[in-house]
């Protein structure tokens, strides 16, 4: 049996304390005891530690992240990151009740596995260090506990979210640290500044291993720099956010402040492209996919010798953008929103068409499936494209809102434009984006994309965002609720990310 403190209080005297200690009283010199691995150090100086969970939909994630806080701040690392993606493939889509089952079936074994990576808790000579409030047991051996615990609160299934949120909370309870639950949205738009603190990381660990040499950009920041000036991107930075539930473009001001400037009328870009997927890939080669995430199939169908087979030339010009797509073979493609310079996505009506033309083509040959896979890709990724030049270049009818002046002002000084989401690992979009941000005027804009496994659902983007908001003073009570549909933008009806109930902020709170 392990041992945590309960409460962050530290006991006074050691009695009560070895009475419910493991391993028990007949081993008492275990404080002692030197243990193999870091050295402690002073509480200041360490580096700030969480588990976080993550479970919104079919995937459940557990990771452990470490981050540099004060001179360094930027650098993190990842000590523990682990996903089980619940099998879905017999209801061709993600079913919540499987998923759930799987979630409730895998997350406490995780967190154990988790535990087992927890730095040791180095040496501990004196009473005070043994009784200290920062060790948990792990298997008989003092870990350092973390300092918090992140969890998804939302947007995404209930009961898949509450079984994290709850799992999140007993443990920052048992542990006696906070609780963060955050924004799954804003997780996916944070990731660029996480895949940047790794790589601090990495450098900073090379460095000590006496590997490289100290480059400018890894220089400890200057004491009156905010974390935010330290991390890249720096705000503001525009985000496509496309995944399985959402396509969003949004305009990311802060931490907690993410601006919608369009999202998706119906269904989500990754949601259509699945869909589409089954209809296009022939059935005996689509068996053989190993999940449900059948739009990365479609990319390897349709590009099997990979970006040596796009043959792209990105529209020079809006009325390009819009032809309507027709082959010779009695089928044609007609662009999303052609029409209108609405700010909103709209995905329904490509695959709508897309259906029927397969519907209308059971036999169709292997060729011809691969051009309309390619076709399909095509024009819903430029459809994403135009609504990003209507941004850039301020026609669209969101800064006929609130904030007009403002976001304009804002959007000539974006530098980078971050893909994320599960659709964002597709090496196709990323070229057309970049192909039309070139032919377009915008090749002064940054394209990042964060590495495949932080472009799916994944624990590390809950971590770092709960190490963002924990660094900004956020703490969540104990009583807050998994929310179904959580609006990111802080214009919203809701209020955004800070508009629901259950924060509190504990830097506000000392001023
Ligand atoms: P997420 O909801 O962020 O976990 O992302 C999952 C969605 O991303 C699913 O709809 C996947 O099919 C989609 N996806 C994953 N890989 C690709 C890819 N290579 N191309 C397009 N969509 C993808
Ligand atoms: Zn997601």
């Amino acid at each position: 049996m392990s041992v945590a403190w309960l409460g962050a209080t530290r006991p006074r005297s050691l009695a009560p304390v070895l009475a419910r200690l493991s391993p028990p009283t007949e081993n008492l010199s275990w404080y002692t005891r030197r243990f193999s691995g870091s050295q402690r150090r002073p509480l200041s100086s360490r580096p700030l530690l969480t588990l976080a969970i993550e479970s919104s939909c079919d995937d459940t994630c557990v990771t452990l992240l470490e981050k540099d806080h004060g001179a360094g701040r930027g650098a993190a690392r990842l000590l523990f990151d682990k996903k089980i993606t619940s099998d879905n493939r017999q209801f061709r889509g993600v079913r919540p009740i499987t998923a759930v089952a799987s979630h409730t079936q895998h997350l406490a074994g995780m967190v154990r596995e988790a535990m087992r990576a927890l730095p040791d808790a180095g040496v501990m000579e004196t009473r005070d260090e043994a009784t200290s409030g920062d060790v948990v047991w792990v298997d008989g051996r003092p870990r350092r506990k973390p300092d918090f615990v992140t969890v998804t609160r939302g947007p995404g299934m209930m009961s898949n979210l509450s079984t994290g949120l709850n799992t999140a909370k007993g443990l920052a309870v048992a542990w006696g640290v906070p609780l963060l639950a955050v924004h799954h949205m804003q997780a996916h738009a944070l990731t660029p500044r996480l895949v940047s603190a790794l790589e601090a990381g990495k450098r900073k660990r090379a460095q000590k291993e006496g590997q490289t040499q100290i480059g400018e950009q890894d220089k400890p920041p200057s004491r009156d720099q905010t974390p935010e000036q330290v991390l890249t991107p720096a705000f503001p930075f525009l985000s496509l956010l496309v995944s399985g539930g959402h396509s969003l473009l949004v305009l990311s001001r802060s931490l907690t402040n993410h601006s919608i400037l369009a999202e998706a009328q119906n269904i989500a870009i990754g949601d259509m492209l699945d869909k589409c997927a089954r209809d296009i890939i022939p059935a005996s080669e689509l068996a053989a996919s190993n999940g449900v995430m059948y739009a990365a199939h479609l990319e390897r169908f349709a590009f099997p010798n990979g970006p040596s087979d796009y043959a792209y030339t990105p529209p020079p010009t809006r009325a390009e953008e819009i032809k309507i797509y027709d082959p010779g073979f009695g089928w044609k493609l007609t662009p999303p929103l052609s029409e209108s310079v609405d700010m909103s996505f709209e995905f329904a009506g490509l695959n709508g068409q897309v259906i029927k033309v397969m519907l209308e083509n059971p036999d169709m040959e292997l060729a011809e499936r691969r051009l309309i896979a390619q076709h399909t890709m095509r024009l819903a990724f430029e459809h994403l494209a135009s609504r990003l030049l209507l941004a850039l270049s301020k026609s669209g009818v969101a800064y006929e809102g609130k904030g007009k002046g403002e976001d304009s002002t804002l959007l000539r000084d974006v530098r980078t434009l971050v893909v994320a989401g599960g659709v964002a690992s597709n090496r196709y979009l990323m070229h057309i984006l970049r192909g039309i941000l070139d032919v377009r005027g915008y090749s002064h804009i940054e394209l990042v994309c964060p590495p495949l496994p932080l472009c799916t659902d994944n624990g590390a983007m809950i971590a770092w965002t709960g190490m963002e908001m924990y660094e900004a003073g956020w703490r969540s009570e104990l009583d807050v609720l998994a929310i179904k549909k959580w609006p990111l933008d802080p214009n919203s009806e809701d209020g955004g990310i800070l508009g629901v109930p259950g924060w509190k902020n504990v830097e506000e709170t000392k001023s």
